[in-house]
């Protein structure tokens, strides 16, 4: 159909001082042309590692195996010039720490002007005044002002904006945003959210956003992948992840926010410690820490099934299911 990113059973081994880690465990997913996908998930159960794979910006050593595509193309597969491209033009990138992502004594607007001489070609003037738009686009406050100053003349928030204007300069059709507003104060947080929307609509272009505040993706996303231990436990309508979660940590996450239309300041806890992904769990991953787990969650892996109305589940005892 208009799927933009299709991925396919992927799977990712790094190498770790103790054996391989495990940190992406069979995930399939797929984002539709103009839609914000969230994916949620505590520290470590491999969510950036998931977004350099759409990117094919994996270490060399990691042991991948799956599938990948983006518009149809495999993305391991591609020329080093079109996997160029890919990531220069069709898919951007931005990151938690914008102030780290900007070059210190580089000007913001001759930073925008690089990547859009590099990129596009244009001459340094056009692209000094295509600077000033992308600044405009993503409500800069007076942005032509801003062109001679440098990263550290700005505030977080500001630098984020500059952020996404460079990731917007090459009208991507797929953002990805791995935990954009982590570094970002409550109020900043909740004004780059209302950007990505808006910017989101105003030009049709796809959103992967990714945090492990379930607070901060429910405010933006069209759909939740709720993932845990390097697989997707859940995944559906933002609606019905947060009315009816199936998936005990689902649960844990939604009653860990105490108010999920606000954007969350706190880390969300639930007792016990994300699972190692250096072994293979025998059962559930989730079975240590799950307060609905029985005896076959300790012996079998659940496999994801697909509701009727085409959500993703992985658990044995899916909560609500017997109402
Ligand atoms: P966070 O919320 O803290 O950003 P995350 O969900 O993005 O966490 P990843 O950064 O993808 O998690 O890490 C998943 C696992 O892979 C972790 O155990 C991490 O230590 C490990 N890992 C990540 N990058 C590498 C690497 N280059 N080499 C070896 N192990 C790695
Ligand atoms: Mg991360």
């Amino acid at each position: 159909g208009n799927d933009l990113l299709r991925i396919e059973n992927f799977s990712v081994r790094l190498p770790g001082r103790h054996g391989p880690i495990h940190a992406v465990r069979g995930i399939s997913l797929s984002v539709r042309v103009g839609e914000c996908l969230g994916i949620v998930g505590e520290s470590g159960c491999g969510k950036s590692t998931l977004c350099s794979a759409v990117l094919s910006l994996l270490p060399d050593n990691a042991q991948i195996e799956g599938q990948i595509h983006f518009n149809g193309l495999d993305v391991q597969r591609l020329s080093s010039e079109k996997l160029a491209r890919l990531r220069g033009r069709e898919i951007a990138m931005i990151f938690q720490d914008p102030m780290g992502s900007l070059n210190p004594v580089r000007r913001v607007g001759t930073q925008i002007a690089d990547k859009l001489m590099v990129h596009k070609g244009l001459s340094r003037t056009t692209a000094l005044a295509e600077a000033v738009r992308l600044l405009d686009l993503v409500r800069m406050p007076a942005a032509r002002g801003r062109l001679n100053d440098y990263p550290h003349e700005l505030s977080g928030g500001m630098c984020q904006r500059t952020m996404i204007a460079m990731a917007l300069s090459c009208q991507p059709k797929l953002l990805i945003a791995d935990e954009p507003t982590t570094a970002l104060d409550v109020t900043i947080q909740a004004q780059i959210l209302t950007l990505l929307s808006d910017l989101r609509r105003e030009l049709g272009m796809a959103i992967i956003l990714v945090s492990h505040d379930l607070g901060v993706i429910a405010q933006t996303s069209d759909r939740i992948a709720v993932m845990y231990s390097g697989e997707i436990v859940e995944e559906a309508a933002t609606e019905t992840v947060l009315d009816r979660p199936r998936h005990p940590y689902t649960r844990g996450l939604i009653d860990a926010s105490p108010d999920i239309n606000r954007v969350a300041d706190t880390l969300v806890t639930i007792p016990g410690s994300v699972a190692s992904l250096s072994e293979a769990p025998v059962g559930c991953a989730f079975e240590p820490r799950c307060q609905a787990a029985q005896h076959k969650c300790r012996k079998v892996a659940p496999h994801r099934t697909t509701t009727s109305s085409g959500a993703v589940i992985a658990c044995h005892f899916p909560l609500g299911m017997s109402e």
